[in-house]
């Protein structure tokens, strides 16, 4: 695998392989790579000649300073991961390689980045809209590999790309999870053994969730069941719990034909911060 720190030699590497047009594939991450990272990695490598993955923790995208502080990072043990996966290409920029002077640059995705994320997290997906640009330009793949982990996210880049006009096609790939079905994330890392029994409430609630939404009852009947369950167990936090239309992300009340629903959920173990959802 060839490692690149810099953008230039990196930019002129991917010149010389696409002239042997060999299609690239491309894998943004944050690094702490886990089983959902290596599944955007693998599927990369079946539709694709060359697969790149970027590591780079964005502190753009970090609207809490501790957050980012914590964050883990464990680049030697990626690489290995990377190595065995069969990634051809890793960029690990530093901040400065990045970020050579502060950005200005805002973006504002209308509804889409004021809901449930946006809402909690304000600026975070202006400061993802952002590296992610710097990302396809500096790399300019032909495809690029997103996790439905991160369903508003992958929206966000959705409209990016279509605003912007980079002519890459994206891809939304499954959420990989835990054999119990806790959702594989870097931050899982951080919990105790305790948390981490009780970080399962996620995918428990969603579950739960779409059956009471099965047998007719209206969002805000189910938001309160779930609430009264976080609440009932220590540590852990519900932040928000949204029925949503998959097209726009519009949050909803009840299920119906004339939407595709998603159910979206977020909160805290500990101090830890974890995301959730189920496409019904
Ligand atoms: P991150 O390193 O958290 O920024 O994630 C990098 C990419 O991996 C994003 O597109 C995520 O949606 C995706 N990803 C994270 N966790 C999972 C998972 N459990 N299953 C599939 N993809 C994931």
């Amino acid at each position: 695998m060839e490692i690149f720190k810099e953008i230039e030699p990196l930019k002129a590497f991917l010149r010389q392989q696409k002239i042997a047009t060999r299609s690239l594939g491309f894998v943004p991450t944050m690094g702490a790579l886990h089983q959902g990272h290596l599944s955007l990695i693998k599927a990369s490598r079946v539709e694709n000649a060359l697969t790149i993955c970027s590591i780079y923790v964005n502190p753009a995208q970090f609207n809490n300073l501790s957050d980012l502080a914590k964050y883990p990072r464990t680049l030697d043990q990626d690489i290995e991961r990377l190595r065995k996966t069969g990634c051809d290409v890793l960029f690990c920029p530093d901040n400065s390689e990045m970020y050579s002077s502060e950005s200005q640059i805002k973006f504002d995705f209308g509804i889409l980045d004021k809901v449930m994320e946006g809402r909690y997290r304000p600026g975070h997906f202006s400061g993802v809209a952002l590296v992610v640009s710097k990302l396809f330009h500096i790399v300019s793949p032909d495809k690029a590999y997103f996790g439905q982990k991160d369903f508003q996210q992958f929206k966000i880049i959705e409209k990016l790309v279509e605003e912007l006009k980079f002519d890459i096609t994206l891809r939304c790939m499954p959420i990989e999870r835990e054999p119990d079905g806790l959702a594989m994330s870097s931050r899982n890392v951080r919990l105790s053994a305790e948390q981490r029994k009780k970080a399962i409430i996620f995918y428990d609630s969603l579950k739960e969730t779409r059956e009471l939404l099965e047998k007719g009852n209206s969002m805000q009947n189910v938001r309160q069941v779930i609430k009264n369950k976080f609440e009932n167990s220590n540590e852990v936090r519900l932040e928000y719990l949204e029925l949503a239309d998959v097209s726009n992300l519009s949050p909803q009340e009840n299920v119906s034909d004339k939407i595709n629903p998603i159910l979206l959920i977020a909160g805290y173990v500990g101090e830890v911060r974890l995301i959730d959802n189920l496409l019904l």
